[in-house]
């Protein structure tokens, strides 16, 4: 595998996109501007995501980006995914991480560890008409992961499962779920495995759905096993190696978070900026006071260096350098920076900022998750330490 350090030929700044991207990111953006904001501050209020608009997300290939055409997906690259992540957060972030899970964790795992039998009967439904979710958490696993306590035992052709997942994100729209359990505590994170659980499986079931601060919209769910029948033909990868399936697909997913963060922080600036310049004191617009410019410039110039942060990384991926560190530190600074964003955007708007009029405190709400959710930021700068400092 190469190192960051290796040139790549020919050499293109950082934020240059293909024609194909390009359009891509103009199709995205028209549809979160015209078919998405119009529904963002209702489905905040309820908790519930639209269900017709989940739908659109199908039919315009949003939940299935980088599965081959083959299988009915868009045949795109992983910068594609971070794209439509980045796009869809600057109106809702809730909207940006069920396509975020569904792009970069969920596929991302089916299309690396599946068996050919598997792609066929899985890629197809996740391209067309089926929601992913990604099932590690635990009420006492979180940033300790592999502590899961939920138990896989093979009887006959199948595995029994039995434990309780928590903080599922899809959990409520979703029909596959890759869920992490052990087959052998004693093993440690050796026991750890991956394996493909349907809705429809006797023994699964949905529990309690959060109330929860930000990302109202997106479900974030319990679930319950009780004696759940999975086939032995729907572990994913081997058994005793999901703790590889988990740890590499968050990695990857973290860039997806990054791009969560930066879409986000985007949104807020651009209706910072706009009220700047519409709202007048001392007669004349706010935004004509230096004060305010330098907020909206000190904001803009960090917003532009996660989006370097965020592509640069895409990149890498897609290129199939090592992008480990790089992923850390875009989720751990992204998530910084948007909080930054979306707090100083409350300030910008004044009162009104700390009002539900306006779209400025539902984005500093939903900021917060950035630092939590795919490893805190502990869990990052834990990461980042170790590679940086060698250890
Ligand atoms: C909205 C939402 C959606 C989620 N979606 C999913 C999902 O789809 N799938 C899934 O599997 N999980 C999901 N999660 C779970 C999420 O990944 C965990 O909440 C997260 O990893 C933190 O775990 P925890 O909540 O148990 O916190 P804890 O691990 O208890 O951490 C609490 C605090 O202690 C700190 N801490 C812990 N250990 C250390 C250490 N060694 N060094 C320094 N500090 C430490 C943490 O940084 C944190 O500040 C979701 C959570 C939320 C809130």
């Amino acid at each position: 595998m190469s190192t960051a350090t290796e040139p790549i030929a020919p050499p293109q700044p950082l934020l240059a996109l293909t024609e194909d991207e390009l359009l891509f990111r103009d199709n995205v953006r028209q549809f979160a501007d015209q078919a998405l904001r119009p529904k963002v501050r209702e489905m905040d209020e309820k908790g519930v995501f639209d269900h017709e608009l989940l739908d659109q997300f199908f039919h315009l290939g949003f939940m299935g980006i980088e599965i081959p055409e083959q299988y009915g997906g868009a045949g795109g690259k992983f910068f594609d995914s971070i794209l439509a992540v980045e796009e869809i957060s600057r109106v809702d972030p809730s909207a940006g991480v069920i396509v975020d899970v569904q792009n970069t964790l969920v596929n991302n795992a089916l299309l690396r560890w599946t068996t050919e039998d598997q792609k066929k009967r899985y890629l197809p439904k996740m391209a067309s008409n089926t929601v992913g979710a990604y099932a590690l958490s635990e009420a006492g696993s979180g940033s300790d992961a592999f502590a899961l306590q939920t138990r896989a035992q093979l009887k006959g052709s199948e595995y029994v499962l039995n434990g309780r997942k928590l903080w599922i994100t899809n959990g409520k729209e979703a029909g596959v779920f890759i869920m992490l359990a052990t087959v052998d505590p004693s093993a440690g994170y050796k026991g750890v495995t991956a394996f493909i659980v349907e809705k429809s499986f006797p023994g699964f079931s949905v529990g309690k759905k959060e109330d929860k601060l930000g990302i109202r919209a997106s479900s974030t769910c319990e679930l319950i096993l009780e004696d759940c029948k999975v086939p032995k033909e729907n572990v994913l990868g081997e058994v005793g190696k999901g703790y590889k399936i988990a740890i590499e697909t968050l990695n990857e997913g973290r860039i997806g978070i990054g791009a969560q963060m930066l879409g986000l922080a985007r949104g807020a600036w651009e209706c910072a900026a706009k009220y700047a310049q519409e709202r007048k004191q001392f007669g004349k617009s706010i935004a004509e006071f230096q004060g305010v410019q330098f907020q909206l410039a000190q904001m803009a110039t960090e917003i532009e260096a996660v989006r370097m942060m965020v592509y640069n990384t895409a990149r890498m991926k897609d290129v199939g350098m090592n992008f480990v560190k790089e992923a850390a530190m875009t989720k751990l600074f992204a998530s910084q920076v948007a909080e930054r964003v979306a707090s100083l955007c409350v300030e910008i708007f004044g009162g009104v900022g700390f009002t539900k009029d306006y779209p400025a405190e539902k984005y500093y709400r939903d900021a917060k998750i950035g630092k939590i959710y795919e490893g805190t930021s502990n869990m990052q700068l834990q990461t980042i330490a170790k590679l940086v400092l060698g250890k």
